[in-house]
């Protein structure tokens, strides 16, 4: 049998926001491996499978990259079928093409499978859309935490005329806020902070971009969420994803 493994995007959490080959990819599974950041109600869609968490949040337990390969690499040699779980899309934020690399590099075959990622389900959760005729021409989508700590140059970004959309900014949104404003964004930009996008127990928070930080600090803002700036996130207060879909979602993952 030849060795492969599915780098499967799991979504942002709701359930019912998987995609078809995702759900093929689970029902065919002998193993499965996930991280943290993926909804476990999705795994009812396993049949047989060994679940391995292999979560590794920023300050909790951590499982080393290698030791994450090196599994795989195992499993998919026994002959196993082997998936490995992302939360979103496997290739946003998510080393799903590190990975790729390192089994392809050990002769091992890859299919990755696109997931929804978190910052766009935010978004559309909230009846904002990312791009939009005569506001927003583009979407710009970026990380606030580098593993060498290097910075984003902020400033440039605040001149592109596109939405942005910031993962991991919980710890650094006063630096975000800072930065854009230096580089000429309007202090009173719109600013949406979704947390847990697609969950139940979904939150947003509404603010501008002067404020955002406060703003995040009175709402107890909490990891994950993802920071929509831009006009556009001064939309959608009308047409929204209703909490009942999501509950829906999460009902049918048991
Ligand atoms: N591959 C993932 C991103 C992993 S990086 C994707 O495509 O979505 C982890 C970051 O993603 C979190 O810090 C947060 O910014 C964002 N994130 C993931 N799931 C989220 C969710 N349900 N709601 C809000 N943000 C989320």
């Amino acid at each position: 049998m030849s060795a492969k493994v599915w780098l499967v995007g799991a979504g942002p959490g709701d359930p019912e926001l998987l995609t078809l080959k995702a759900l093929r990819a689970l029902n065919s599974a002998d193993v499965v491996m996930i991280d943290d950041l993926v909804n476990p109600a999705v795994l009812e869609h396993c049949v047989n499978a060994k679940v391995i968490s292999v979560g590794k949040r920023g300050g909790c337990r951590s499982t080393p990259q290698e030791f994450i390969h090196r599994l795989m690499l195992r499993y998919a040699r026994q002959g196993k079928c082997v998936v490995r779980l992302k939360g979103g899309d496997p290739c946003i934020f998510g080393r799903g093409s590190e990975e790729a690399e390192w089994l392809g590099a050990h002769g091992i075959e890859v299919e990755l499978v696109n997931g929804i990622t978190a910052g766009l389900a935010g978004a559309t959760q909230c009846g904002i859309p990312l791009t939009l005729r005569g506001v927003a021409r583009g979407v710009t989508l970026v990380t606030a935490h580098t593993q060498d700590d290097s910075s984003l140059n902020w400033q440039a970004l605040a001149q592109t005329g596109t939405t942005l959309v910031v993962y991991m900014g919980v710890a650094k949104l006063e630096e975000v806020q800072r930065e854009l404003m230096a580089g000429g964004l309007a202090a009173s930009t719109p600013v949406a902070m979704i947390e847990n996008a697609s969950l139940p127990h979904q939150r947003e928070c509404r603010s501008d971009l002067a404020t955002m930080s406060d703003a995040a600090q009175v709402f107890r803002l909490k990891s994950p969420a993802v920071i929509v700036i831009g006009e556009v996130s001064g939309l959608g207060h009308v047409t929204r994803a209703c909490q009942e879909t999501r509950d829906r979602g999460l009902a049918g993952g048991g």
